[in-house]
């Protein structure tokens, strides 16, 4: 007989993390399972300087206090990709490859994944200068000169961290405004080694062996460009992780979960976390928010059944 557990948390972002710590420090049984690495996109992220408490911190740094401090009220962790949730006589029954997992609850907080462009280049120059992680990959390109795709928070954020390794990043968007916050779009106009290609999409990703170019079209005059570069680094949003999860009916039409206040969704003893859930703010610290809420209505779901 498989243990059941009180709570099984999907995903070890600051959601999940949050998650665990609110619900073994309630006593509740508690399973945490990941497929890649704990700290989800954390641990592609250079700085975070607005998550109380770390006036400047980095991604992977804190991505191991979270993960520490999400194991110290006895919070069990494992890897395992899930792919299917199923009600069985009033339990939850996760199955992960060959392996099954049951539990009174489940709190999905899988977040999300970078999107990729779909442009002739990207993947035969995947690792050979096509990036979606400045952190992990940023330091290759040392004094060289790189491209950033995008003009969100991820993209104008990266571009700086890049901006302090590399000799200059050109920031491709298009249109001809940022979408970043102020104050990121702010230190990225005083960068004196950020150049901007405004309302221009890249269309192709060139190279030999390794990247040297990106083609891109501008939207008022149809001109296509090469900018040349040793390096792309595609900041273009991010798609939430849900396939498996389809079948179960609690997806909007974009994918994300959808739930009630109490991040309850419509399948009773099933809640959500973090960037995942369909909301509009998508931060660390609401991440962590929502791991908080969750859980506590995971107790209570308990307590009362
Ligand atoms: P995002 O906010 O969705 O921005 C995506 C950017 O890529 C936009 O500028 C968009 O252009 C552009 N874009 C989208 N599709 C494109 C395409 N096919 N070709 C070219 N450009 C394209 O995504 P994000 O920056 O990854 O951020 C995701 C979430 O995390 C957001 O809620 C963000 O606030 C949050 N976040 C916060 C921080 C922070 O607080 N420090 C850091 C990182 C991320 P348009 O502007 O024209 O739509």
């Amino acid at each position: 007989m498989e243990k059941i557990y009180d709570v099984i948390i999907i995903g070890a972002g600051p959601a999940g993390m949050t998650a665990a710590i609110y619900a073994s420090r309630a006593n509740l049984s508690v399973l945490m399972l990941e497929k890649k690495f704990y700290g989800g996109q954390m641990q592609s992220t250079g700085e975070i300087e607005n998550y109380t408490g770390y006036e400047e911190i980095s991604g992977p740094e804190l991505s191991e206090k979270m993960f520490q401090h999400s194991k110290k009220f006895g919070t069990e962790f494992a890897f395992g990709h899930i792919t299917d949730i199923k009600e069985i006589d009033g339990l939850k029954v996760l199955t992960a490859n060959s392996k099954e997992y049951v539990a009174k609850t489940v709190i999905i907080a899988t977040g999300t994944e970078a999107k990729s462009l779909g442009i002739p280049g990207e993947d035969k120059f995947s690792s050979k200068g096509v990036s979606y992680c400045a952190v992990c990959d940023g330091a290759f390109f040392r004094n060289r000169k790189v491209v950033v795709i995008g003009g969100g928070d991820s993209a104008v954020e990266e571009a700086l961290y890049l901006s302090n390794l590399v000799e200059k990043v050109i920031i491709v968007h298009r249109r001809d405004e940022l979408r970043a916050q102020k104050i990121l779009q702010d230190r990225a106009f005083a960068k004196e080694n950020i150049e901007f290609v405004w309302e221009s999409v890249p269309v192709e990703i060139k190279g030999d062996m390794k990247v040297n170019a990106v083609s891109v079209r501008n939207l008022n005059t149809n001109e296509i460009t090469d900018v040349e570069a040793d390096g792309v680094f595609i900041y273009i949003g991010m798609n939430p992780q849900t396939s498996d999860f389809q079948n179960l009916g609690i997806l909007d039409e974009n994918g994300y979960v959808i739930a009630d206040e109490h991040l309850e969704t419509k399948l009773p003893g099933v809640f959500v976390a973090g960037d995942v859930r369909q909301k509009e703010i998508r931060q660390v610290v609401t991440a962590a928010s929502d791991g908080a809420i969750a859980a506590q209505s995971a107790y209570k779901y308990i307590e009362l059944s």
